[in-house]
């Protein structure tokens, strides 16, 4: 495999038992890579820097920034991580490089600090690197973790108060975290407050079963209202100060003049449900969780998703990935999200439902208010879309011109193995947007 490679700018004068070394890391590189299917791109020539240049600068300095990064952390900023790195007398170093998959670590944060271990030679050590999409930090340390870095390193990316600070300033807190030691406490303060914020939202959605029949803008408002305040402390919604964050649906009429206001909600959402799935995923058991590698898929595609998202329905597939990672976490998978509008949250039972105008019923799954609203023959709330300059229901898109309307946001799937996260990974995602773009479709 990739040891040609590695050890083809071995340092000349390296015994067996360094080459026995390599390998030991060369093999928890690739544990680490398993189930993301990223060992065999391991092996492919990279773009970027390689463990021999990052670990000769790392010689020199603590702090290894990639000409990439330099805008987010200057030389300046460099200066002073390495004067405050200086002050802990901690063995940490700094490792700020883009990772992509094709890269030498094959795009993995946990291959390149293996690497970067092995290389450096040291018994002691504190790496900090950015993650994969390059949005949060990892922390690892050797033989132990014995600062706590890696829950420091992760808490950073949590911390409300570094909301939108750069990366200079998130590598120094996670430093001045690992220096504190007390990583893991902020780190589980921290993830408790997103869960909470999460888990809220799902319950904005529960009150408006009549939302078509209700009153006016007004009306609304003042029904956000009381909500928001009844969730006073999720600061998601509340650090906006905006209530139309929520994740009401709203009637057709008010759906354009809501919708960017929406969507810039429904992104920050998105975005802390990738965050959390990843660090349930970096904390899960890997003997106890079968499905670890289903959610890695999950998570490496929604952060896709979301990279590439250009509007509402891209950003509730964020949520359904995010939904799918979760269900391969649990001992009990549980349904997807609500096939209607998967924003009312993860559905509570499967239903057969006739769309309008079509023969044979489909299985779909519900959430509570939906599968009421179906019972009592009443239109459920839908996700509206704006296609080829209508707005439809989501699923009455044609379904080759979006995955989401071919797979009802996992509704539609059609067994075990056909998931959201294999279907964006085959590239039907952004083959459905290029048909839509293609017709010009896109709408908005
Ligand atoms: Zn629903």
């Amino acid at each position: 495999m990739s040891s040609e490679r590695l050890t083809c700018d071995r340092p000349s004068g390296t015994s067996r038992r360094s080459a026995a070394r390599l390998l030991t890391a060369l093999l928890m590189a690739c544990t680490a890579l398993l189930g993301t299917g990223a060992a065999a791109r391991a092996e492919t020539a990279g773009t970027g820097p390689t463990a021999s240049t990052i670990a000769e600068a790392l010689a020199d300095s603590p702090v290894y920034v990639d000409p990439s990064y330099e805008a987010a952390v200057n030389s300046a900023q460099q200066d002073a991580l390495v004067d405050q790195i200086a002050t802990t007398g901690l063995p940490i170093k700094v490792v700020l490089v883009p990772l992509k998959k094709g890269d030498a670590f094959g795009g993995n944060d946990r291959a390149l600090a293996s690497v970067i271990k092995e290389r450096l030679g040291q018994q002691q050590l504190i790496l900090i690197t950015t993650d994969k999409y390059g949005k949060s930090l990892t922390g690892t340390e050797w033989p132990t973790d014995a600062h706590q870095s890696r829950d420091a390193a992760a808490a950073v990316g949590f911390l409300k108060e570094l909301n939108d600070a750069g990366l200079a300033a998130r590598v120094g807190k996670a430093v001045e975290l690992i220096n504190t030691g007390n990583g893991t406490e902020v780190y589980k303060a921290e993830t408790a407050r997103i869960d909470k914020e999460y888990s809220a939202r799902p319950m904005l959605d529960e009150n408006p079963s009549g939302s078509s029949s209700g009153g006016g803008p007004g009306t609304w408002l003042a029904v956000a209202a009381v909500l928001i305040l009844a969730v006073a402390g999720t600061a998601l919604l509340v650090r906006r100060r905006s209530p139309r964050h929520t994740a009401f649906t709203f009637p057709d009429a008010v759906f354009a003049a809501e919708q960017a206001a929406d969507e810039a909600g429904l992104r920050r959402q998105a975005s802390a449900g990738i965050l959390a799935l990843g660090e349930a995923v970096e904390h899960a058991d890997g003997a106890a969780t079968p499905g670890l590698s289903r959610a890695l898929d999950a998570y490496d595609a929604a952060g896709r998703v979301l990279d590439a998202a250009q509007g509402m329905p891209d950003l509730v597939g964020v949520l359904a990935l995010v939904a799918e990672g979760r269900s391969a976490l649990a001992t009990d998978p549980g349904l997807p999200l609500c096939f209607f509008d998967p924003r009312h949250g993860r559905a509570v039972r499967r239903t057969s439902w006739r769309p309008l105008g079509r023969r044979e019923r489909v299985d779909v799954a519900v959430c509570e208010d939906c599968g009421q609203a179906l019972h009592a023959r009443r239109s459920p709330q839908v996700l509206a879309v704006r296609d080829q300059g209508r707005t439809i229901p989501y699923f009455e898109v044609a379904p080759e011109r979006s995955l989401w309307a071919a797979t009802g946001y996992g509704s539609l799937l059609s067994g075990p193995d056909d998931t959201l996260a294999a279907r964006v990974g085959t590239g039907e995602f952004s083959r459905a947007r290029q048909r839509s773009a293609g017709r010009g479709a896109a709408g908005e």
